[in-house]
């Protein structure tokens, strides 16, 4: 499928195969970083979201919100969604 883990697997004596993420229990592969989403026309920009997550939301000087770090980590996703929950206008959300 993948040029590169193709030359790999080629490599191997017999007809072992490495395992990986697409060929262990043929399940495909997790996302291992999410995605962040403000819908501008619903943020009252009142920073409830900053509160509970300064790492990844801010509200600018102009009272509108920066998101810092759209990529969430998995550490992170807690955190995340605990913002997304608590914001009154249902203004964030985790892709
Ligand atoms: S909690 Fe919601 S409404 Fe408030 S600043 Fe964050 S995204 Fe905007």
């Amino acid at each position: 499928m993948v040029a590169e883990s193709d030359e790999t697997q080629k490599k191997l004596p017999g007809n072992r195969r490495i395992p990986t993420a697409s060929n262990v229990s043929g399940r495909p592969q997790e996302h291992s970083v999410h995605t962040v989403v403000v819908d501008r026309d619903r943020c009252a920009g009142n920073g409830i979201c900053e509160v509970l997550d300064p790492a990844h939301f801010e509200i600018g000087k102009n009272g509108a919100l920066i998101i810092l770090s759209p990529s969430v980590a998995p550490a992170d996703l807690s955190r995340v969604h605990a913002a997304v929950e608590a914001c009154p206008a249902s203004a964030l959300r985790v892709d």
